[in-house]
């Protein structure tokens, strides 16, 4: 048995469970962990439906594989998002239809890309900023990822899909879950919504100040 093996399970058991409720689909996205000085992430050309935990790649902060697959062609910003939030310890990243569709519009917010509806959203990120298109694997797109999650533990990247973070997991995941939905309500409501004020969502991004 692996060390760590039960939190690299979770890592399974939450990849299989966005697989099948739609959250991601062929190869797309990838999810790691943070534990103490050792990184967990989703293999390269994996599928979230078929991961196992003998083949989760183990990297040291720097990015060196210590054991398993070789890992995503996403992992430079993996580690420059825990970087930027020393209290993370989980980040999921999505090319979830909804999340990315709103990465996708000719005009967008770069500082905050969606419009609040509800309040539950606005008062679990600060905002949603968004990181300008880089290729995947570029190394401007991970340093501006750092930026970026120096401000929000949610965001977007341009023309590509979100990247959430939490203290957990279960927490990133949820957060996924939530910003994909919030994306939905904007394009069923698109152009007939009642967005909350400006000072209501300030209200309930208070704590986050
Ligand atoms: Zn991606």
């Amino acid at each position: 048995m692996r060390p760590d093996s039960q939190r690299i399970q979770e890592i399974v058991d939450t990849a299989r469970s966005l697989y099948e409720r739609g959250y991601s689909f062929g190869t797309a996205g990838n999810i790691s962990i943070r534990t103490g000085d050792r990184v967990y992430i989703t293999p390269t050309n994996s599928s979230f439906a078929s991961l196992s935990v003998e083949t989760m790649s183990q990297l040291d902060l720097n990015g060196k594989l210590l054991a398993g697959n070789k890992p995503s062609k996403e992992t430079h910003f993996h580690l420059s998002a825990y970087r930027a939030r020393p209290e993370a310890c989980a980040v999921v990243h999505l090319h979830s239809t909804y999340a990315t569709a709103i990465a996708c519009l000719r005009d967008i917010d770069m500082k905050d890309a969606l419009p609040i509806f509800t309040p539950y959203f606005a008062m679990r990120i600060p905002s949603l900023p968004v990181v300008p298109y880089y290729p995947p694997g570029d190394l401007m797109l991970a340093q501006e990822v750092e930026r970026c999650a120096a401000i929000s533990p949610a965001m977007l990247l341009r023309n590509h899909g979100p990247i959430t973070m939490g203290k957990t997991l279960l927490e990133a995941a949820a957060l996924a879950e939530e910003l994909e939905e919030q994306s939905r309500l904007y394009f069923l409501l698109y152009g007939r919504g009642q967005q909350l004020t400006t000072t209501q969502v300030e209200e309930l991004r208070r704590p986050f100040r």
